[in-house]
């Protein structure tokens, strides 16, 4: 307890040091007020944009001195009468798990309303993420749009592979439509397919009404000795006004804008020794003038931003892992680089060429990272297989063994014939300076059409091209996801009572991970084996294999197996090159997406994987059974992919990418994501903690 009366969850952070306090995690403790509706005086002057009158008045009595008091409400609506507050905890609000210092009060709210309304959830009915039919909903319900595939010419001419669509008139719209032009049906941005004839809602809407309104933030501050006095750079979406113990120290009353980081400064702000409270006055408009997140629903919403300056200019930021080290009493000590931008592009794929070379999508490197500068992009949306700037490969002349480290395969197949696919294989010799492109043939008798949430998409799923291992024999092995024509399942997945996927549909598939093998170079690859095909585990089932070769001559296989971001990946071992599997069990640390595991050369196992955040586990047992330390590379969006290479003996690269913002700060236009790149240093350590 402090001098507040008001529990602090964050401090003391290190038991071996009492009275230790992680000062610099303070706004992870964001406590909110709120919403308190303007009066209908003060909202005309809020339409007029009147901004500082609105502020300036004050809608709660000595709001300057107001102190967070938390107290069990059950009722949202209560909490304005009984003068309560709430209290934000990490892991519980999905906006926070990327920029901790970041707060969007509807989103907390909204979280805290849907998990102890009494009403929940009839409150909020249909909900999101559900296949409905359109019936179900009405124009004003926030619907994600649905996609057509495009056949194979419409993709080469337009560069993309699916074209979104409204959902109850069917004309074409923009990915970031606010509503149909045609039937004014209100569209919002996708967190997932929506089916043909099957939309889904964007997300569950708070039912708390806040448009025109005012909420209150309050974070608590322990100043440290070195650090008495500070300022705060903030930024905001709307109009706020700023105390600290009382005081005012800033304000925005301009019009609303796009939320940025550090847009405003405080003067430098006197710290009282001891614990210092920070309040935030924060204006609400509406939602529906505020400007769209894509990805991320939940933040389109009024949000606010602060972090602390030190008086010598350092921006202290929570997510900043420059230099943390982690766990050196642990076998291993890790540091990670600075973050390297590397330049805008889409996804974030990493490869290393034989000589080298670092490719990331649409950037070379040829000094391990550090330095970045444009090249043919590996993968083209459209058709998701294509490649830029090739030249055909004489199919005669290929050797049947090749280096796996100069291929990368397409990722998507389309059908030639029954039980016969084809696809692009991409070789490069020199470091992407050159790449021949050879159509390669995937023999796949049980080959169905992938059916995902409902769309069909051409060929029997998602090829891992990036992801071919050599085995000993100098044959070729790659991981596949998908469905086989045995997979359909009816499954019974509900959210709020709804079954997820509607069973009108006429197929239903659950994925199955598989390994392809080719014996002439990657010229023709044939079904090998399962590594997991049980519908029964996961709502997914079992997709986004990843494999490697470790030491002892088995192959290791990461699964994932759907259950949102929480939920662990899973683990296989082939011990015959990949045609038998054992039973999939789940890993003790890596959770989320598509795993990427790399073996390092000190014996070191690394598995980068996304969800939550952009993270890599390691193993210093080299057996996958031990993922003993993780390390957080990025806590950006970016659709969380993260990749990475070795490029020394103790050392990774790894990549990934912000879809808000750009290097400066500044927001990104849809679909564009700026990539970053850092080197991990993985390190021994010898018994007594030393190198
Ligand atoms: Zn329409």
């Amino acid at each position: 307890m402090n001098e507040f009366k008001c529990e602090n969850f964050i401090a003391p952070a290190d038991p071996n040091e009492t009275g230790y306090v992680q000062w610099k995690n303070f706004l992870r403790q964001w406590y909110l007020h709120g919403p308190y509706p303007m009066s209908p005086e003060l909202r005309a002057a809020a339409e007029q944009g009147r901004w500082g009158e609105v502020l300036d008045a004050e809608a709660v009595p000595d709001e300057a001195n107001l102190k967070p008091n938390v107290q069990p409400v059950s009722d949202p609506r209560d909490m304005i009468e009984r003068g309560a507050w709430m209290r934000w905890e990490t892991q519980l609000i999905r906006s926070q798990r990327r920029c901790p210092e970041k707060i969007t009060p509807s989103a907390m709210l909204h979280e805290w309303y849907l998990l102890r309304h009494p009403d929940y959830p009839r409150a909020d009915l249909p909900p999101g993420y559900v296949h409905l039919p359109i019936e179900a909903y009405t124009t004003d319900d926030e619907l994600m749009p649905c996609f057509t595939e495009l056949d194979a010419e419409q993709q080469r001419e337009r560069g993309i592979r699916r074209q979104p669509y409204c959902p109850r008139c069917e004309t074409n719209v923009e990915m970031e439509s606010p509503q149909c032009p045609d039937c004014g049906q209100r569209l919002g941005g996708y967190v997932g397919y929506s089916a043909p004839g099957w939309p889904r809602k964007t997300d569950w809407r708070p039912s708390l009404p806040d448009d025109y309104s005012f909420y209150f933030l309050a974070a608590y501050l322990h100043a440290p000795p070195d650090m008495r006095r500070m300022r705060l750079l903030t930024g905001s979406e709307g109009q706020y006004k700023l105390f600290v113990n009382g005081r005012e120290v800033g304000r925005y009353a301009g019009d609303s804008r796009w939320p940025q980081w550090d847009t405003d400064e405080s003067p430098e702000i006197e710290l009282d020794a001891g614990w210092n409270l920070l309040l935030v006055k924060l204006a609400h408009s509406t939602t529906r003038d505020d400007h769209r997140f894509f990805y991320s629903r939940l933040e389109n919403r009024t949000a606010f931003f602060a972090r602390p300056v030190t008086p010598d200019n350092r921006v202290v930021a929570v997510h900043n892992y420059a230099d943390d080290r982690f766990a050196p009493e642990c076998e291993l000590r890790i540091t990670l680089s600075d973050q390297i931008p590397i330049g805008p592009g889409p996804t974030p794929r990493l490869r290393r060429f034989p000589d080298g070379t670092l490719v990331c999508t649409n950037f070379r490197s040829t000094d391990n990272g550090n330095s970045w500068g444009p090249c043919p992009t590996l993968f083209v949306p459209a058709l998701g297989s294509t490649f830029e700037d090739t030249q055909p490969a004489d199919a005669a002349t290929w050797e049947p063994q090749q280096d796996p480290a100069t291929l990368v395969m397409g990722l998507k197949c389309w059908r030639i014939g029954d039980g016969v696919f084809q696809s692009h294989l991409c070789r490069s010799t020199d470091g992407w300076q050159t790449r021949e492109l050879l159509d390669v043939t995937l023999h796949l008798e049980q080959g169905a059409d992938l059916v995902d949430e409902g769309n069909v998409e051409a060929g029997p799923g998602a090829i891992r091209g990036m992801n071919i291992v050599g085995l000993p024999d100098g044959s070729l092995v790659m991981p596949m996801y998908g469905s086989l024509k045995q997979d359909v399942a009816w499954f019974d997945t509900r959210l709020n009572g709804y079954l997820k996927y509607p069973q009108e549909w006429p197929q239903q598939f659950k994925f199955r991970s598989w390994v392809m093998r080719s014996a002439d170079g990657g010229l023709n690859w044939h079904y090998h084996g399962t590594i997991a095909a049980l519908p029964e585990l996961g709502d997914e089932s079992f997709g986004e294999p990843n494999i490697t070769l470790l030491a002892d001559g088995s192959l290791m296989a990461l699964l994932r197996n759907g259950g949102g971001d929480f939920a662990s990946l899973w683990m296989s071992r082939s011990r015959d090159g990949g045609r038998t599997w054992s039973y999939p069990v789940p890993t003790n640390t890596p959770t989320g997406n598509a795993p990427q595991i790399e073996q390092m050369p000190n014996g070191v196992l690394a598995c980068a994987f996304g969800r939550p955040d952009s993270r890599v586990a390691f193993d210093h047992s080299g057996s996958g059974l031990a993922w003993s330390h993780t390390v957080v590379a990025s806590t950006c969006w970016g659709n969380r992919h993260v990749e990475i290479a070795v490029t020394d003996p103790d050392t990774l690269y790894c990549v990934y990418a912000d879809d808000e913002m750009d290097v400066h700060g500044d927001r990104l236009s849809s679909k564009v994501r700026q990539m970053y790149g850092r080197h991990i240093k993985v390190e021994r350590l010898s018994g007594d903690g030393n190198t």
